[in-house]
């Protein structure tokens, strides 16, 4: 297996659209650091993330190193080049050391029917019964299974191959972690089909340390699960026990773990992960991203005055563009438009109550998940407004702060860690 740069077991994925709040993230995992859980802190963009914004990938790498530098940071932090592709990953190569190399596109696309043959005869193992550790029922793998998982993953995996390799050639194998993903793509895939992809990156020498299939159930932007919590735990523990045997057999990373790509907010699978992380003694890593932009409008709305305007103005822009805004977005969100208050009503409320819907508590009777899914998908918006924006998050920078570190502290950290 190649050299990597070797990850932590617990890391956090901190996305940041307007690249203000690098500071106020990693305090939420100096105070996780406090209560002993080391949480590694990446910073997550995409490229697609980068182009709606009209950032480049360096400005990550720099509001990390900020970061880090005026909280005295002494452990490690990584800075993630997020869904990328061959055409796309050239920009984030140097600034960047942690790669999402996503293959999703490449997923039902067959390789070679010669690779395929190659590919099935080379691993006579993965066909019978495969009995794995903590997994009750060993999995019964025809050969022909084989092969059709092989013609629908084999391809993604060799995609993954290219484009690490293109990384290594540029950057060397020692500098950096990767990371494979297939989430955003149409149907979760099953513990044995993990299996056998793990043995094609493995036959790609890839030093894969965090791997993000998509489970099954609904995770829509900034909301809770939405989906069956049992098939998820039985998932994501038979996921775990695949990932441990998969790592002896194949010789990949001991660090390699599951990355949850959570769309933020997830907060009903916590305690199930919890559980199933300590029973393997396993780590993972939790990706969230918008869930920090959310904070943002919470904090300016509870300032009040020229704060609370400039969130109220994103929301009725939002409302006026609402089909328009959500089509990109439709297998990930579920709005209720009669939930959808009108501008007119939103501009008449006082900040606790634009605080109350938005704010994700589930707790709270005004919490509104149409509101905030909406809002979510709105960032576009305050990408529009510019320097005014930014000045406005400047301006009330402490009560922004609080907001973000509060909530990726008290509704994340907090509850992955000690399950409250
Ligand atoms: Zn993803």
């Amino acid at each position: 297996m190649n050299k990597y740069l070797p990850l932590g077991k617990l890391s956090f994925g901190l996305g940041d659209r307007f690249g203000q709040q690098g500071r106020a993230q990693l305090r939420a995992c100096q105070l996780a650091t406090e209560l002993g859980a080391h949480f590694v802190p990446v910073w997550n963009k995409s490229n697609r993330e980068h182009t709606f914004i009209g950032t480049e990938p360096a400005s990550l790498r720099a509001e990390a190193d900020a970061a880090v530098k005026a909280l005295g940071w002494k452990q490690a932090y990584h800075v993630d080049a997020d869904h990328i592709r061959l055409e796309t990953v050239d920009r984030f190569i140097a600034p960047s050391d942690f790669f999402t190399i996503d293959v999703a596109d490449s997923i039902g696309k067959p390789a070679s029917a010669a690779d395929v043959k190659s590919f099935v005869e080379r691993h006579p193992e993965l066909a019978g019964t495969v009995s794995i550790p903590h997994i009750e029922q060993p999995f019964a793998i025809t050969r022909a299974e084989v092969e059709r998982v092989a013609n629908k993953f084999l391809l993604a995996t060799q995609d993954a191959g290219k484009i690490y390799q293109h990384i290594v050639k540029a950057k060397g194998a020692a500098n950096f972690i990767t990371e494979v993903s297939m989430d955003e793509t149409d149907s979760p895939q099953t513990p044995p089909e993990l299996l056998i992809i793990l043995a094609a990156i493995a036959d790609q020498k890839i030093p894969i340390q965090t791997i993000a299939p998509k489970f099954t159930g609904r995770f829509n932007k900034g909301v809770d699960y939405v989906g069956d919590l049992k098939q998820f735990e039985k998932e994501f523990n038979d996921d775990l026990a695949v990932i441990a045997f998969a790592i002896k057999k194949y010789g990949l990373p001991p660090s390699l773990k599951l990355s949850v790509h959570s769309g933020s907010d997830k907060f009903s699978i916590y305690e199930p992960m919890r559980r199933a992380l300590k029973k393997f003694d396993a780590g993972v890593h939790i990706k969230t991203a918008g869930t920090t932009w959310l904070e943002e409008l919470i904090g300016l709305a509870e300032a009040g005055g020229d704060g609370l305007e400039i969130a109220k103005e994103i929301y009725a822009y939002a409302m006026d563009h609402v089909d328009e805004f959500c089509a990109p977005y439709a297998s990930v969100i579920d709005i209720d438009k009669k939930q959808l208050p009108s501008a007119v009503v939103v501009n008449g409320w006082k900040s606790k109550q634009f605080t109350d819907a938005l704010r994700h508590d589930q707790k709270n009777p005004a919490y509104n998940p149409s509101f905030r899914q909406l809002l979510h998908v709105s960032f576009k918006v305050a990408a529009k407004k510019g320097e005014r924006y930014l000045n406005a998050l400047k301006k009330h920078e402490a009560i922004v702060a609080k907001n973000v570190t509060e909530n990726l502290f008290e509704r994340h950290m907090k509850p992955l860690l000690l399950g409250k």
